[in-house]
């Protein structure tokens, strides 16, 4: 295997799909990992593109296939990692798994190998802020979203790096660091 495995979590509303995307855009070596959902697509997804949609029995017979790396349940529906994708990519190439800390937490206990980044805000009172200027969600959903983050951010100290979200730009800089470090020390273990 060339590639590593980069787990990337953090709080809803904190950055992060901003910052894979950028960092997709300018990297040819890192993949990103498409999971599969039985959840019905939002307005604007497509299938493929934000997830594979499949339905449950689907999904349920591809977990007797062994066919993800993990799987979990949120709201009633599965979510998964395709295992095949993401062996066959490591072989070239790194991957980027974009997903909650739970499942992150289950990659590393399969793949110790792999790393985990979580991106982080300044500070809860911020990703508070953020969070209602967005104005798209309820004062209700907004509490127990940041309950949810209080939850998270108590992992911290079961990933390997954690990259604070202040300034876009340097949290750009800094995971590309990281990115490039565990590249090239998995190429000179070879
Ligand atoms: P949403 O339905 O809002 O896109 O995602 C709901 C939750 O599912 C999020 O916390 C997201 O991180 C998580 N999720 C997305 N893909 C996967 C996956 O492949 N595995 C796991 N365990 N969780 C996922």
């Amino acid at each position: 295997m060339k590639g590593v495995l980069f787990v990337i979590s953090g709080p809803s509303g904190v950055g992060k799909g901003t910052l894979v995307k950028e960092i997709l855009n300018e990297r040819n070596d890192l993949k990103l990992s498409v999971s599969c959902t039985t959840r019905a697509p939002r307005q604007g997804e497509t299938d493929g593109k934000e997830y594979f949609f499949i339905d449950r029995e689907e999904f349920v017979s591809r977990i007797r296939e062994n066919g993800f790396l993990e799987y979990d349940e949120h709201f009633g529906n599965y979510y998964g990692t395709p295992r095949s994708y993401v062996e066959r990519q490591l072989k070239d190439n790194s991957v980027i798994l974009e997903i909650d800390v739970v499942g992150a937490l289950n990659c590393k206990r399969l793949m110790p190998e792999a790393v985990l980044i979580m991106i982080a805000p300044p500070s809860i009172e911020e990703l508070s802020r953020r969070l209602e200027s967005r104005g798209s969600e309820s004062d209700e959903t907004i509490k127990k979203r940041l309950e949810r983050v209080k939850y998270e951010l108590g992992q911290k100290q079961l990933y390997d790096y954690v990259i604070v979200n202040d300034a876009l730009n340097e949290a750009k800089i800094r995971l590309i660091e990281v990115i490039d470090t565990e590249i090239n020390k998995r190429n000179e273990g070879e």
